[in-house]
């Protein structure tokens, strides 16, 4: 038995696999009082909802593209 797909690196970007940058360890996160728009977060995994932060540049990229 291998748990290898299981295993999900939560610091990386369940969109691009960046680094994403999340503080939410050390209490303060910029996506604490950044937004991420509903309709980019539906792009996350099932599995990987609420364990992995989206980072912060497709945030940003996903905001470029809408306006
Ligand atoms: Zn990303």
């Amino acid at each position: 038995m291998s748990n290898e797909t299981n295993h999900h690196d939560e610091r990386r970007c369940p969109l691009c696999g960046e680094i994403n940058q999340c503080g939410a360890e050390s209490g303060d996160c910029w996506c604490f009082h950044s937004k991420v728009p509903m309709a980019l977060r539906e792009q996350i995994p099932t599995e990987l909802r609420g364990k992995s932060c989206i980072c912060r540049k497709c945030v940003e990229d996903f905001k470029a593209q809408e306006s």
